[in-house]
């Protein structure tokens, strides 16, 4: 492969170590901010629950006042009942007075379930309260437990990170951009390896997202510095150490018309010989045994 391919797989690699740790920190810190969440959520149950019993207290308090009232209104209907003139006028404070007997009955009914509520939520109140301080407890023990862990983890990025931030200068921007950007649509993989599922049959696929692809692309990764994305899912495509071009390249079963270009690669190669079964205006495939493909 050409130097901004290999720069590529580099930055690939570099990154997917740096991922690596990043992932670790997040799973050890997993439990901890969980535990965060329980309790932020928990806090909200407790604060919610409070301003309902306010509400309650308040709603208490009032009817209180309107029976009290009630309670007023009767007894001064019942003193101007004494004062009757007639029993047509002491017959009309008697309905008033039991007029505001019935309601103040209603009152009654509405505070004796008011206070029922209210009871109720102070109970909630206090076991949320309980389950509040419990948790926080907890959270603050998991805290504890995990710093040094974190800290571990947290050096083993930062140690990583400088060579991800080299490995990123030595890509073009241009092609730096497509990286982070595929990087982020699939959570760092964004170079796929070119793959040959059947070692007898000249076939390749993304190994990424197994799109079969055109034969001559194993030649064109290999031989031209131009990155090359899968025409399916777009990830750059790279040469994996384990798909050498000896491996790679079949040797036709039908000799074809060029029979002078088996020769000239079996004299770069070990057998198997290297032969190219591209379209003729693909690069034919050089292969130095010595060196890995990856950097050829
Ligand atoms: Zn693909």
């Amino acid at each position: 492969m050409g130097p901004i391919n290999q720069a590529l797989v580099k930055l690939f690699e570099a990154d997917q170590k740096y991922r690596q740790a990043q992932s670790r920190y997040e799973a050890a810190s997993r439990d901890v901010r969980f535990q965060e969440r329980k309790v932020n959520e928990l806090v909200a149950r407790l604060d919610q629950t409070h301003h309902e019993f306010k509400e309650l207290q308040a709603r208490s308090a009032n009817t209180e006042l309107d029976i009290k009232a009630r309670e007023q209104k009767i007894e001064h209907y019942r003193e101007q009942q004494q004062t009757a003139k007639n029993n047509k006028e002491y017959q009309t404070f008697l309905v008033q007075i039991n007029t505001e007997k019935v309601d103040k009955n209603k009152i009654e009914d509405e505070l004796l379930k008011l206070m029922e509520q209210v009871e109720k939520t102070q109970g909630e109140l206090k076991a949320l309260v309980e389950h509040v301080e419990a948790e926080k407890l907890k959270l603050a023990q998991l805290r504890e437990q995990i710093t040094g862990r974190l800290e571990v983890l947290k050096q083993e990025m930062d140690d990583l990170k400088p060579a991800r931030d080299l490995a990123a200068a030595e890509v073009p921007a241009k092609h730096l951009d497509t990286f982070e950007r595929l990087c982020e649509r699939f959570d760092g993989e964004a170079l796929a390896a070119i793959a040959k599922p059947n070692r007898r049959v000249e076939e390749y696929i993304c190994s990424s997202c197994n799109m079969s692809m055109a034969p001559d692309i194993y030649n064109r990764v290999h031989s031209r510095d131009e990155p090359l994305t899968c025409p399916s899912c777009r990830r750059f495509l790279f040469i994996p150490n384990d798909l050498p071009p000896e491996l790679a390249v079949n040797q036709p079963k039908k000799p074809k018309k060029s029979e002078g270009k088996s020769a000239e690669a079996k004299a770069g190669a070990e057998p198997p010989t290297v032969q190219s079964a591209q379209p003729t205006e693909a690069p034919q495939v050089d292969a130095p045994p010595a060196t890995p493909p990856n950097q050829a």
